[in-house]
């Protein structure tokens, strides 16, 4: 606390990030980034533009980089908002687009940095319970007499579960609530089955009070690079347009911009990496599987696992003595959980060793 604090300063919760630690050698399972590395065309991209036009300013437009990704997602350029990674797009979805008279409803296990965003911008927001096995419900965001939601957010495939929604289901939410923006975050969605034809994406053209999210973060493998992208009819994006140049006209610097740009164009090493990914997803279930745990069906690059006979807390504890950082939420509901990035396949050995050491030792 500090007198030179204002009082919005004082009054903030601010999210608490995974850990980024600085020891090598960790098997570092706790911020779901991707094993595979970026494609090496845009690491080339991104050497080639560290040249003396660094001293000239971005395309506050990122025109090019829009017009990549609409071909990439068949929409139009002008259906594209491009931020600095998707919390950026997502802070201003939040003040520019969900906050209403009427509280924004979320789920209650969920993107802890929703709660964070409403604090900050003063959204005042209702949780909806999923259901016993972290079900969404589509029908409890149905309108019920005068009480409906302002706006709606969730991730799909949740976070933290893994838990994918059925893009009919999507469908159902959107579709009932026309007076209402239903944001769905699909940070994570490039990991479902493709055979699922689950991204949101699909119905934009349909909706215009539908937002999708996408990050490069995870799939594209670029945390490091900050690059978030939403896709919405052009009444929504032009929305975000105006938060973003009442913040900040550059978010993305010649370099992100760049990067972005070579790594949607290699389409070959994203389909691979993703692959990889999934294939690596079911043995690591199979395996916690084994050992006793509960897995919670995935469609993402992370799994959401409790064991009946160990504290989650303690667990994590466990496998840190071990070199090994999976993610912990000490929160209602979700406390007995962990949830543990998928890595390479020599990331996921080494946890399973440690699981069978830990849980021998326990016996
Ligand atoms: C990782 C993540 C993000 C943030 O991604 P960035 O683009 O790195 O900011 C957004 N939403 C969810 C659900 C995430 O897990």
């Amino acid at each position: 606390m500090s007198r030179y604090w204002s009082t919005v300063t004082h009054g903030l919760i601010p999210y608490v990030p995974g850990e980024q630690p600085v020891l090598d050698n960790l098997v570092k399972l706790n911020t779901n980034e991707n094993p595979y590395g970026p494609s090496p065309r845009a690491l080339a991209a991104i050497r080639a533009a560290t040249e003396d036009s660094l001293r000239l300013y971005p395309d506050p437009d990122a025109k090019a980089l829009k017009a990549v990704l609409a071909n990439r997602y068949r929409v139009s350029p002008a259906q594209v908002f491009i931020g600095n990674g998707s919390d950026e797009v997502l802070a201003h979805a939040f003040i520019g687009l969900l906050k209403n008279e009427r509280p924004l409803w979320m789920p209650d296990v969920t993107y802890s940095f929703y709660p964070v965003y409403c604090g900050l911008y003063g959204i005042e927001y209702r949780q909806i319970p999923l259901d016993d096995d972290f079900i969404l419900r589509p029908e409890d965001y149905s309108p019920c007499g005068e009480d409906r939601a302002g706006a709606i957010i969730f991730p799909n495939p949740n976070a933290p579960t893994g838990r994918l929604l059925p893009l009919a289901d999507i469908e159902r939410i959107v579709a009932a609530n026309p007076e209402a923006v239903v944001l769905v975050d699909e940070a994570y969605i490039d990991f479902a089955d493709p055979s699922d034809n689950a991204s949101a994406i699909a119905l934009v053209g349909c909706y215009p009070n539908l937002l999708v999210v996408h990050t490069f973060s995870k799939s594209r493998a670029l945390a490091g690079l900050r690059i978030g992208f939403a896709i919405g009819q052009h009444e929504l994006i032009t929305g975000l347009e105006r938060v973003k140049n009442s913040f900040n006209s550059y978010p993305l610097d010649r370099l992100a911009l760049a990067g972005a740009l070579a790594s949607v164009e290699d389409e070959p090493w994203f389909q691979t990496s993703c692959r990889k990914v999934i294939a690596t997803r079911a043995t690591l279930i199979a395996q916690c599987q084994a050992l006793g745990f509960e897995v919670i069906p995935s469609a993402a690059n992370f799994v959401f696992a409790r064991h009946p006979g160990f504290d989650a807390a303690r667990l994590a504890a466990m496998l840190r003595q071990r070199a090994i950082i999976v993610r912990h939420f000490n929160t209602p509901r979700i406390a007995q959980y962990l949830r543990i990035t998928i890595g390479d396949d020599n990331q996921c050995a080494a946890l399973i060793d440690a699981f069978r050491d830990i849980l021998h030792a326990a016996q």
